[in-house]
Order: C-alpha cells, then sequence, then structure tokens
C-alpha cells in the first residue's frame, strides 16, 4: 500500500485503435511510443505515469489504473477514477462499468428518474454528499453490474454532429465499501468513485448552437474546475477551489488528503483528432 499520508495522484494515457470510419477516411496513426511512459504528437513528447498503445487491453489497463486503488478503498481509503477525453475516445470503454449525473450542474439520480435536481449538503463531519439520492444495498459482483446497467438506460445523451451519440454528462459511480469485522468489532470504511467525464471537444468542432452551446460551455467550465482542482493538489498549494463546481464539491473528501486519484486521459490515434488529442494531453500534464 502507498504511504497513507500521501496524495497520490496518477495520471494515465491511453489510445485507442483507429475506428472503421478514421480508417476510411484515410486518416493517419500519429502517436509515436518511446518506451512505457511516454508519447510523440506533432513532436512533442508527453509524459505519463504510464501511456497505453492501441493493443492494450482491458486488464492490463486495470491492473495498471484500477487494482492498488481498489485495494486501497478495501483497506480504507478514498479513491476516485476519472476517464477524461473528447467524445469517442474510449473514456466508457475504459471504466467498464458506466448513480447519478451532473448535467448543466443538476444532479440527476440514475437510480430513480424523478429525482431531478438534487442537492449537495454536508454532514456532521462536514464532508459533502448528495442529499436523498438512492442508495442500493449490493453484496455480489452481479448486483454492482446490474446497478450500473439500470443507471447507463437513464444516462442523459444528445446527439452530436461528432456522427456518434456523445454522452453530455459527468457520470459518477459511488461505490461505498463498508466492513465489519465481527471478532474485533473494528470497522472499515472507504469509498470509490469512478466518473466518466462528458466530452471534452471543443465547442466549433462540434459546431453547437443554442442549449447545446450552452450545454457545452457548462461542460468546459465544469471540466476546467476539474483541472485548476487536480493541479492545486498536485503542486501542493494551499488553497483547492472545491468549491467551484458541483462535481468537485461533491468529490472532495475523495480528492485530496491521504486519498487515491488515477486519471485515464483517453485519445484518438487519428491525424483527423491532433488538435483535441494535444489539449487532452496538456490537460493530463496539468495534473503531473
Ligand atoms: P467515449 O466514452 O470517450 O465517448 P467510448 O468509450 O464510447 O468513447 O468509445 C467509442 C467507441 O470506440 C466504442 O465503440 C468503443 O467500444 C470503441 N473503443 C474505445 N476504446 C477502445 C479500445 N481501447 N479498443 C477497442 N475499441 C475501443
Ligand atoms: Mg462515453
Amino acid at each position: 500500500m502507498a504511504d497513507p499520508a500521501e496524495c497520490t495522484i496518477k495520471v494515465m494515457c491511453r489510445f485507442r485503435p483507429l475506428n472503421s470510419s478514421e480508417v476510411t477516411r484515410g486518416d493517419k496513426y500519429i502517436p509515436k511510443f518511446q518506451g512505457e511512459d511516454s508519447v510523440v504528437i506533432g513532436g512533442k513528447p508527453y509524459v505519463f505515469d504510464r501511456v497505453f498503445q492501441s493493443n492494450t487491453s482491458q486488464e492490463q489497463v486495470y491492473t495498471a489504473c484500477a487494482q492498488q486503488i481498489v485495494k486501497d478503498v478495501l483497506g480504507g481509503y478514498n479513491g476516485t477514477i476519472f476517464a477524461y477525453g473528447q467524445t469517442s475516445s474510449g473514456k466508457t470503454h475504459t471504466m467498464e462499468v458506466s448513480y447519478f449525473e451532473i448535467y448543466l450542474d443538476k444532479i440527476r439520480d440514475l437510480l430513480d428518474v424523478s429525482k431531478t435536481n438534487l442537492s449537495v449538503h454536508e454532514d456532521k463531519n462536514r464532508v459533502p454528499y448528495v442529499k436523498g439520492c438512492t442508495e442500493r444495498f449490493v453484496s455480489s459482483p452481479e448486483e454492482v453490474m446490474d446497478t450500473i446497467d439500470e443507471g447507463k438506460s437513464n444516462r442523459h445523451v444528445a446527439v452530436t454532429n461528432m456522427n456518434e451519440h456523445s454522452s453530455r454528462s459527468h457520470s459518477i459511480f459511488l461505490i461505498n465499501v463498508k466492513q465489519e469485522n465481527t471478532q474485533t468489532e473494528q470497522k472499515l470504511s472507504g469509498k470509490l468513485y469512478l466518473v466518466d467525464l462528458a466530452g471534452s471537444e471543443k465547442v466549433s468542432k462540434t459546431g453547437a448552437e443554442g442549449a447545446v452551446l450552452d450545454e457545452a460551455k457548462n461542460i468546459n467550465k465544469s471540466l476546467s474546475s476539474l483541472g485548476n482542482v487536480i493541479s492545486a493538489l498536485a503542486e501542493g498549494s494551499a488553497y483547492v477551489p472545491y468549491r467551484d463546481s458541483k462535481m468537485t464539491r461533491i468529490l472532495q473528501d475523495s480528492l485530496g488528503g491521504n486519498c487515491r486519484t488515477t486519471i485515464v486521459i483517453c485519445c484518438s490515434p487519428s491525424s483527423y483528432n491532433e488538435a483535441e488529442s494535444k489539449s487532452t494531453l496538456m490537460f493530463g500534464q496539468r495534473a503531473k
């Protein structure tokens, strides 16, 4: 286990393979990998804790990105795993799972669609939580997966002209682990947040207007608040701007302090998406 007093932020980067429409368009495969931790795009190297090439298996990604956090959560720590990247870069694919969602800064319960605007409260220890959010008791991996599927079917999707149904909301899945040793009566609790972020692409590329433009601005704002919080944590600065967005406020006790955070930066390898991939990689570099 990592040093308990240390706040660890790991930044991993994953490139998916070219997809069929990229191949059909004649896009080039642009990343050049160097060793296990570096990728070169447009002549510039980007270094992370790990870089996964397009042929990396789900299991290899899980082992490197999630296994230690899951162990630490079982040991009583809090942790968060984020997937960041433009639409169709492989975020949802990487999370395997994919609850509540934050859409236009409103929190919607994905396990009870009648709850559309939940609020953030603080408990007696001043730890923020989403008031009234549905909690399910699960005791097997199958029950976790069933719960995830139920939430997934309720996610908010709108069609953009990126040729894909892109997810325009952040989805947050919280696993609360409570354990009690019946002999020693010792109690342990840990939280694991799995955060599948909204697409990070620039507004112009998606040709958004009106309500979709408002939505895009809101997404950009909440992603930049997240970037600010993570870079403040990475720099060890005294002030961390958690209160700038609902997402960072909710995640506060699983991001700072002695928490485990992993960000998986997801990229398309296509020459067509070079500008987006560079800005995605820059977001990841800020967290280092
Ligand atoms: P996002 O959530 O970032 O919008 P998705 O995870 O939905 O993107 O991925 C878009 C498509 O690409 C999906 O059909 C997914 O199965 C496929 N894909 C993503 N990453 C990989 C990968 N590493 N290997 C193979 N297919 C992938
Ligand atoms: Mg997705």
